[in-house]
């Protein structure tokens, strides 16, 4: 008996190959195809009368073969199937190129749906290769056609065959969405709607449907976030008294002053963490807007209140960088300051014993903990953790707070979130629903904007010319080299292959430096350290340097092959420049000649500012593959839009309903099923 869980290796006529393309695609169960939903329908539902057809329209006959005529062409290798198709209104050619075996299913007097556009054939209407069924079927024309993302070797036809035999399982599945909530928004029992998505007779039931879908796709989100909420509540963090006299003595220190937008930051953040809720926020500020003090900020006052706070970074080199940053900010404060990552041990500018350093750790000697994800997976123990501070990276569940949690007083840390991923702000309220949003929009006094140039092949020279003038006059230059073959996952060949070009063709005059991720950390950082301190004239490297890299002289960034890389990537790279206030150039080489590419580099030249350009990104792109979405867990929507406020705010309701009734959903067990499995797929934390 067919049921949801039935295999499709289990479905009639499916055979070995195909199911194994199919599992290319996903879809795997009975389940998995009927969500395989249409991405756009093709509308064969108005049946023209033949004699109201008219040239280039593309329509749908009904009609009954009069003649049939199936035959090889004499000059060229062509196989021609011609019909003559007629209905009470008139008569109409029909021809197939090289599809001989429709002779075997093609007879005269059969009756057919015929669609597709109508050619003009020496002033005579024709079908050429129109799509065909028997009006017996009535499946593939002849009505609103749902067309399926697929695979080579599987046509639309094919699917559309096994989604019509699994159709009427619909009818046993069960709802999980209360009935509550399905009467208050007016939506589609699911059943319904999922037939109704893949065979909608009008426009109508295809809307009716697509509501219900994309409803539940975002009430999925809404209600992990609302659980999240929930679940911090429960908890309590330590309380964190703002310090305000010291911060003074950091602030006056600093080399620059704060800009507005970092001083209200700071003073959200700070306000925050006097409160025992635990934090729950996202500092977002574009690339160099200098979200780093900010944290430092907020680490002192943790540390002047004898509680520890740790600093995740997504790279070594970051850590690294970070730590650096953080001991030279703070070295009035006499705190204990270390760095901790998979290769390397630091305390106060020293190496140290990794198990030293866990003991330290563990007893509280240590303020200020910075590193890498190890700090996570190598069981370091902590004394008393107030802050946690991610950098790049979007969240950091209940869960693992929990592990990092007081173990006398049971209290949890707040969390700091930050990124330079500019969300627009009609998808913060989806995707940050469940974070307070503090934002650095002002640029510290003095930036320039970052001059950007495309350059086409031909003005290689050129460039390389004016590159060796802005190094003669001071400057230092990033070039990023993208992979391009598939078998360099990290990108070492093609970097050392363009460091070693540049070394001894292209700059011999110039010290040149390589940075890539398999290079030894000791290395790594030397070569770093080399270029900040304009030892390297040139650093050439791998993407690895995209996130956070702060070397305020460099001012000069060349990307190769650019459009191999999305815009929130280039814009990182380009954001390693611009740090100072002398002017920096980003140059954008490609070799690439479409429109479609020169275009989207363009926008890098036309937008300096990250959250103009994620915009763009949006509107090109639209929501699904924009810019930063990825990161944020929430790819793979099918149907819902990311940007659909009003959904979103009924979806938060929903699930704020729902939470307050049933906060482990218990009372809702099929929606808890639901929930889980899906989450394992989301896993927003
Ligand atoms: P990001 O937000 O990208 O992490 P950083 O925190 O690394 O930026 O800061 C970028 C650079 O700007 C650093 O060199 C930092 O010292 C400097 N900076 C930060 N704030 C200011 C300011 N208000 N005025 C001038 N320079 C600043
Ligand atoms: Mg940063």
């Amino acid at each position: 008996m067919l049921t949801l869980e039935t295999k499709l290796a289990d479905l009639p006529k499916v055979g070995k190959s195909t199911v194994n393309k199919l599992k290319k695609i996903g879809l795997i169960s009975v389940n998995d195809l009927i969500w395989h939903l249409p991405y756009r329908y093709e509308d064969f539902s108005n049946i023209k009368p033949i004699g109201d057809l008219k040239i280039n329209e593309i329509a749908t006959i009904k009609g009954k073969i009069e003649l049939i005529t199936s035959r090889r062409a004499r000059h060229r290798r062509l196989h021609l199937t011609e019909c003559l198709i007629s209905d009470d209104t008139g008569s109409i050619k029909t021809i197939w190129f090289n599809q001989p075996y429709l002779n075997k299913y093609l007879n005269r007097g059969d009756e057919l749906y015929i669609s597709g556009k109508i050619d003009d054939d020496f002033h005579t209407l024709q079908f050429t290769n129109p799509l065909w069924e028997k009006t017996e079927q009535h499946l593939h024309t002849g009505r609103i056609i749902p067309i399926y993302s697929s695979t080579q070797g599987i046509s639309q036809k094919q699917l559309r065959q096994m989604i019509k035999i699994i159709t009427p399982l619909l009818k046993n599945y069960e709802d999980y969405l209360p009935n509550a909530i399905i009467n208050k928004y007016n939506l589609l029992p699911l059943n319904q709607a999922l037939e109704k998505i893949h065979w909608p007779k009008n426009k109508n039931e295809f809307l009716l449907a697509r509501k219900r879908l994309q409803f539940d796709e975002l009430f999925f989100i809404s209600l992990n976030q609302a659980k999240n909420n929930y679940e911090l509540k429960k908890h309590i963090a330590p309380i964190i008294p703002f310090n305000k006299e010291k911060t003074l003595v950091l602030v006056k220190s600093l080399p620059f002053t704060l800009t507005v937008d970092q001083k209200k930051a700071a003073w959200e953040i700070l306000k925050n963490i006097e409160k025992n809720t635990p934090m729950n926020r996202l500092l977002q500020g574009d690339v160099g807007s200098g979200k780093t003090v900010v944290a430092a900020i907020a680490c002192l006052n943790c540390a002047l209140n004898n509680l520890q706070s740790i600093i995740l970074a997504p790279t070594e080199i970051l850590a690294l960088q970070h730590y650096q940053t953080f001991l030279n900010t703070l070295k009035k404060f006499n705190l204990n300051i270390c760095l901790y990552t998979r290769s390397q041990q630091k305390l106060n500018n020293e190496t140290v014993k990794r198990n030293d350093l866990k003991k330290m750790i563990a007893t509280g000697k240590i303020n200020i903990i910075i590193g890498t994800h190890a700090l996570l997976q190598e069981k370091v123990d902590y004394a008393n953790i107030g802050l946690i501070i991610v950098d790049e990276q979007h969240r950091f569940g209940v869960a693992q707070r929990k592990k990092l949690k007081d173990k006398t007083k049971n209290l949890i840390p707040h969390f700091l979130s930050m990124t330079a991923t500019p969300i627009p702000r009609t998808l913060a309220l989806t995707i940050y629903g469940d974070l307070d949003i503090s934002i650095i929009r002002d640029k510290p006094l003095g930036r320039k904007k970052i001059i950007t140039k495309i350059v086409a092949e031909q003005n290689r020279q050129r460039a390389y010319q004016f590159i060796a003038d802005k190094i003669n006059s001071g400057g230092q230059a990033f070039v990023i080299c993208p992979l391009i073959e598939e078998s360099d996952k990290l990108g070492v060949k093609a970097a050392t292959q363009e460091f070693e070009k540049l070394s001894t063709k292209i700059f011999p005059q110039f010290k040149i430096g390589l940075l890539h991720g398999k290079m030894k950390s000791a290395v790594k950082e030397k070569t770093i350290n080399d270029f900040k301190n304009k030892k390297l004239d040139i650093l050439v490297s791998t993407s690895v340097i995209e996130v956070g890299v702060d070397i305020p002289n460099a001012n000069l960034m060349i990307i190769e092959g650019a459009d191999r890389f999305g815009l929130a990537q280039l814009h990182q790279f380009r954001g390693r420049i611009g740090r100072s206030n002398i002017q920096s150039y980003c140059l954008l080489f490609t070799d690439n000649q479409s429109k479609k590419v020169l275009h989207r580099l363009q926008a890098m030249v036309l937008y300096d500012d990250g959250i103009k350009l994620a915009e763009y990104d949006l509107k090109i792109r639209g929501s699904g593959e924009m810019y930063g979405i990825r990161q944020s867990g929430f790819i793979n929507l099918k149907i819902a839009d990311l940007t659909d406020i009003e959904t979103i705010k009924k979806t938060r309701q929903a699930a704020a309903t729902i939470i307050s009734q049933s906060p482990n959903l218990d009372l809702f067990p099929l929606l808890k099923k639901e929930f889980t499995s899906k989450n394992q797929i989301i896993h927003l934390e």
